[in-house]
C-alpha cells in the first residue's frame, strides 16, 4: 500500500513526485553511505538484480496488515479495529506479495508452502500480542492519525533543489493537546534489533532525515516531532527467564547537532553524485568499499559479481 489515508490538512502539502528532476531515498543514499560503487552499479548502471524473498514479502504484508488496524482504530473505532479479520488480511497480503515477486523472479518460486505458513504464524502472534496490548502503543484519547504511508517528496539539500528526497513514512500520529507529531517506521525482524542495530547511526539516520523532510514539506516546527522505530519480532528467545516483549520500541537521537551531521552527509552524496540539472554524473569515482571483514559485500548483491566489482578493488578497511 502506498499513500493510504491522509488528515485533509496534511493532504494540502503533498508535492507532485513526477515533477522532481532527480529523487533520492533512504536506501539509495545509505546504500552510497555504505558504497558508493554498489550504489553507482543500482542507480546508474542498473544492474541491481531480484532481490524478493519471504522476509520482504511478510515485510510489505504486516506492514499493510498493522496500517490498515491502525487506519481503522483512528477513523472508525477501536472497537471496528479489533473486529477485523487480521489473518485473512496478512495472508492475502502475503499471498499477493508473493505472486509479484515469483513474477518478478521470471516464473520461478523463491520460498515454501512450509516458510509461508511458519511466517503467517508468527505474524499473527505479533498481531494477537499487539491487540492485547496496544494501548501502551497507540491510543485514541488525545491522538489523532496524521497518515499512513505518507508521500514526502521535497528538496533534498539547499545546494541542489533539483534532487529531491522521495520516501513514505509508515504513519505518522498527532498528540492534539501537546500539538507534538510522532513519526513512526515499522521494521520487521526476526529476533528484533541487537545493541549493534540499535547502535547503528546510518539506521538511526533513516528518521532522523524523515523528521527533517516531514518538517520542510509540513512546516510543523522541528521541536514538535519526535521519531520512533517500532520493531516487531517474529520469534522470541526459547527458554527465557523473562517474559518478553514481541514489540521494541526504539526513539534515536535527533537534535539539531545530529541532524546537521545527517544533512550534511546528504549533500555531500548529492554533490558528489547529482549535477545541478539532477543528471547522475557518470564522470565520478565510486569505490568500492567492502569495510572491515567486508563486513558491506555480505548482503550485497554484487558480493560475487567479479567482473562487475573485481576483488581486488574491493577496499577493505
Ligand atoms: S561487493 Fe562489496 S565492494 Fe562490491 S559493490 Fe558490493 S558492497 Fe561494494
Amino acid at each position: 500500500m502506498k499513500s493510504g489515508y491522509i488528515n485533509p490538512i496534511y493532504k494540502l502539502s503533498l508535492n507532485d513526485i513526477s515533477k522532481a528532476p532527480a529523487k533520492i531515498s533512504y536506501s539509495q543514499w545509505s546504500m552510497f553511505e555504505k558504497c558508493p560503487k554498489q550504489w553507482k552499479l543500482s542507480y546508474i548502471d542498473k544492474l541491481a538484480p531480484f532481490t524478493h524473498s519471504i522476509a520482504t514479502c511478510f515485510g510489505t504484508a504486516f506492514h499493510e496488515t498493522l496500517q490498515e488496524y491502525l487506519t481503522v482504530m483512528y477513523t472508525e473505532s477501536v472497537k471496528a479495529a479489533n473486529n477485523l479479520d487480521l489473518r485473512d488480511m496478512l495472508l492475502t497480503c502475503m499471498k499477493m506479495e508473493y505472486k509479484k515477486g515469483v513474477q518478478a523472479n521470471n516464473g520461478e518460486h523463491f520460498s515454501t508452502p512450509h516458510e509461508l505458513a511458519e511466517h503467517l504464524e508468527d505474524g499473527m502472534a505479533i498481531l494477537e500480542w499487539f491487540k492485547k496490548r496496544r494501548a501502551q502503543y497507540f491510543s485514541t484519547k488525545n491522538q489523532e492519525l496524521v497518515g499512513i504511508e505518507i508521500e514526502l517528496a521535497v528538496p533534498a539539500s539547499d545546494s541542489n533543489k533539483n534532487v529531491f528526497w522521495y520516501g513514505f513514512i509508515d504513519v505518522v500520529i498527532r498528540d492534539t493537546v501537546l500539538n507534538k507529531i510522532k513519526v513512526i517506521d515499522i521494521k520487521t525482524s526476526t529476533r528484533g534489533w541487537n545493541k549493534y542495530q540499535k547502535s547503528d547511526k546510518l539506521k538511526a539516520a533513516q528518521l532522523v532525515a524523515y523528521k527533517k523532510f516531514f518538517a520542510d514539506q509540513f512546516g510543523t516546527p522541528i521541536d514538535n516531532i519526535d521519531i520512533e522505530f517500532f520493531i516487531v519480532k517474529r520469534k522470541l528467545l526459547e527458554e527465557s527467564m523473562f517474559p518478553q516483549k514481541r514489540i521494541q520500541l526504539l526513539n534515536p537521537a535527533s537534535g539539531s547537532v545530529t541532524r546537521k551531521k545527517v544533512q550534511r552527509s546528504i549533500d555531500s552524496f548529492i554533490e558528489h553524485c547529482f549535477d545541478n540539472d539532477g543528471n547522475k554524473r557518470i564522470d565520478q569515482i565510486y569505490m568500492a568499499l567492502a569495510g572491515r571483514g567486508a563486513k558491506n559485500c555480505k548482503w550485497c548483491p554484487f558480493k560475487t559479481d567479479y567482473e562487475n566489482c573485481p576483488k581486488e578493488n574491493r577496499i577493505r578497511e
